[in-house]
């Protein structure tokens, strides 16, 4: 028996490596040429920050991210578990505060505390909350190593493969392929996010950082070498057009708010990628036939991954069902 992952995307990685772990013979088929910019996790910040996503997207996301973080730690050493700093100037103060209300496990900081956490940010800021035990990585460093740990398994990633639900019959299938799977899953909507690529060797960060605003809120997450990913524009578009000069305006204005050294940073890199979702925002496993869908990762993908690939290759080898993400009963179903 052999399980076909369609998508060298985080998902497609993680619930590839959940099975090949398990000790399922696996293969991923990727329609790109090559690794590299295939898809929207290309694209990602890498914030692994379950408690600040608990305030716009819910419970459920926070759960399975707190899930998730010993599975990045354990797969990917180079996770950073320096916490987050969320921000606001002084006239969106009333933010940070609506922000606190939607959330958990944090502290609450004055400008001494921000000072002593982030120096370079030392007298910019009068109030912030930190969540210590969230983390970060580098999203293409982690992609690589995934890809790396499949191989020493023994795992085939195969690349310019465009997968075709009906050429794969009779095989089992988990299907990640994000927002192409909507042939098949008509729910699911893009949700454009656009970042830059920054370096700035004037400015030293040592965690991300967010920046509330009422219509504009920002992140930046250190890369280390110098490198600052500014993210992310939230569009209602599946459009994979090149960034827009607003986003730009946008993204390097905040940056340049945060720190006015981002204005004389070198721009290294423009790109968007657009989010699988579903309208909850919430992602699902759904079974057609003999495939398993694992899709809607939304803004999500890194943080949940882990959790929902875990829950993928239980589902395949023994039928579970797991009510929060599977929304009809399936425990019929599993891997012959
Ligand atoms: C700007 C931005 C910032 C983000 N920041 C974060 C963040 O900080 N933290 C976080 O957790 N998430 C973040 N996200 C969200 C995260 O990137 C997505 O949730 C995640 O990438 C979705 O992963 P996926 O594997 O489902 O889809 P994808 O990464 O799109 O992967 C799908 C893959 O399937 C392949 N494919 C499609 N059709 C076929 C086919 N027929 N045959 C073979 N292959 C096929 C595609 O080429 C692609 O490689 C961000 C997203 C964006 C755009």
């Amino acid at each position: 028996m052999r399980v076909s992952v369609i998508g060298a995307g985080i998902a497609g990685l993680a619930c590839a490596l959940e099975l090949a772990e398990r000790g399922v013979a696996v293969e991923v088929l990727e329609r790109a040429p090559a690794s590299g910019p295939t898809g929207c996790s290309w694209f990602a910040g890498g914030m692994l920050a379950p408690w600040c996503e608990r305030e716009s997207c819910g419970a459920l996301i926070a759960r399975l991210g707190e899930e998730s973080l010993p599975w990045w730690r354990a797969h990917f050493p180079a996770t950073v578990r320096n916490g987050t700093l969320v921000l606001a100037h002084g006239r969106d103060r009333p933010e940070l505060a609506q922000f606190a209300r939607g959330t958990e496990r944090f502290a609450a900081l004055d400008a001494a505390a921000i000072a002593a956490l982030e120096p370079d940010l030392a007298g910019r800021f009068a109030a912030g909350l930190y969540f210590a035990d969230e983390a970060h990585l580098d999203p293409r460093a982690a992609l690589a190593a995934l890809a790396a740990r499949l191989r020493e398994l023994g795992v085939p990633v195969h690349y310019g493969i465009d997968a075709d639900l009906e050429g794969l019959g009779g095989r089992t299938v988990v299907d990640c392929s994000g927002l192409a799977a909507r042939r098949t899953l008509p729910e699911l909507r893009g949700v454009r996010g656009e970042m830059v690529l920054l370096r700035q060797r004037e400015v030293r960060l040592a965690r991300p950082v967010r920046v509330l605003h009422p219509r504009l809120p920002l992140y930046v997450v250190p890369r280390g070498a110098d490198l600052y990913m500014v993210g992310a524009t939230m569009l209602e578009s599946d459009s994979e057009a090149r960034v827009s000069a607003r986003a730009l305006l946008e993204l390097l204005s905040a940056a340049y708010a945060l720190h006015p050294a981002f204005g004389d940073a070198e721009v290294v890199e423009a790109g968007s990628g657009v989010r699988p979702a579903f309208p909850d925002n919430l992602p699902r496993l759904t079974w057609c036939g003999q495939t398993l869908h694992v899709n809607g990762l939304y803004r999500h993908g890194f943080l949940v991954a882990p959790a929902l690939a875990r829950r993928a290759a239980e589902a395949l080898l023994e039928g579970r069902h797991f009510p929060e993400v599977m929304h009809e009963d399936t425990r019929q179903r599993r891997l012959a």
